[in-house]
């Protein structure tokens, strides 16, 4: 990565580019994204009088918008649907100014300032970025996955266990996340399968353990989910076993997929630190390891993913926006 000498944007740097930038307006930050941590974070940074754009990326409003109901969301005693909230996320910002378009990011220079941001027919310049792409959990890609996403599929379990009262729970996957699910699950359902697709987890030991004591839990071996049916909601998996190859019909209410999942980082190859996964380095706070560029959310938080804490990870890297420019303006 090219070194940036000059961090003052009050000196413009010249670029060797085809567009001129003379005409661009320079935004004070650019948030890329626009889940929980992003609107969070605009919401803050335009009621703080930053001159502010989201671009909110391909689909507005996040993972949220291909949820049902939100139970967990502070502030929301009888729920809330996940993409109501999210429209009340994007108005609240837009209230204070902040500039949203709905347009998905290409390619972004960190080794200039001001840094430039492109979409497929757009260039925008801004003096800092803040990084709230999220991450995509991991599909299976089978018949009737994305149809009963939201009615019977899910990819949370602290999102949506308390919905599965009763149910006979499949979960897919053999790592940390799905164990973890898997025992939560059990407070709510009848019975939980996990279903890996080889005879050895990759779950910590102590995960392991408690997975193999816990007397509502089953394991099926070497085996893929094939094929997932229903009427209004889920009804029935097929899963196969790459032993013998013989299919089998499961009756079940609900089905989590755990297998892990994507940081939405690819655009920012080689431009900032990720770790071994594809994740942001968080460096100081909210910072990356380019100066004037912050991450929120999901694409640095492997751990909690939760809406609450992305949208307080955007609070939080908002403010550490506005501190590094005025310190910068100093
Ligand atoms: P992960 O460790 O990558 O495990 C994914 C699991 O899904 C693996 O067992 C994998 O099988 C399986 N899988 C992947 N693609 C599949 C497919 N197409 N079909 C069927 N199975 C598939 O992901 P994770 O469990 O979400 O964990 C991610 C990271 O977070 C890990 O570093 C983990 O340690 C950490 N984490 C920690 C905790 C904790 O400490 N309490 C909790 C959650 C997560 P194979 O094993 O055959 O590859």
């Amino acid at each position: 990565m090219q070194s940036r000498k000059d961090n003052n944007f009050k000196n413009k740097t010249i670029r060797n580019d085809d567009t001129s930038d003379d005409n661009l307006e320079i935004f004070d930050v650019i948030i890329i994204g626009s889940g929980p941590a992003g609107f969070t974070a605009g919401t803050y940074t335009s009621r703080a009088k930053l001159n502010t754009l989201i671009i909110t990326g391909s689909l507005p409003g996040g993972q949220l918008m291909t949820t049902s109901e939100v139970e967990n969301y502070p502030g929301f005693p009888n729920g809330i649907f996940g993409p109501e909230l999210m429209m009340n996320m994007r108005q609240q910002a837009e209230r204070f100014g902040a500039n949203i378009v709905d347009d998905e990011v290409r390619e972004v220079d960190f080794s200039v300032q001001p840094f430039i941001v492109k979409t497929h027919a757009v260039k925008y310049i801004s003096k800092s970025i803040l990084i709230c792409t999220g991450a995509s959990p991991r599909k299976l890609g089978i018949t009737g996955e994305e149809k009963y996403g939201g009615r019977g599929v899910s990819y949370c379990a602290t999102c949506d266990g308390p919905f599965f009262k009763g149910e006979d729970i499949v979960v897919a996957g053999g790592g940390d996340t799905a164990l973890e699910e898997a025992t939560f699950l059990t407070k709510f359902g009848r019975s939980v399968k996990i279903i890996h697709r080889r005879d050895t987890l990759r779950a910590s030991k102590i995960l392991q353990e408690k997975a193999f004591e816990n007397p509502k839990i089953q394991f099926i071996w070497n085996a893929v989910i094939k094929k997932i049916e229903g009427d209004k909601k889920i009804s029935k998996i097929t899963i196969k076993d790459l032993k013998t190859s013989e299919e089998i019909g499961i009756n079940t209410g609900g089905l989590f997929v755990a297998i892990g999942h994507e940081p939405n980082t690819k655009i920012f190859n080689g431009q900032i630190e990720m770790d071994a996964h594809g994740y942001i380095v968080l460096k100081e706070n909210t910072k990356t390891s380019v100066e004037g560029v912050f991450a929120a959310g999901d694409v640095h938080d492997y751990r909690y993913r939760q809406a609450v804490t992305a949208a307080g990870y955007g609070c939080m890297a908002a403010l550490d926006v506005e501190k590094w420019l005025s310190d910068k303006l100093k």
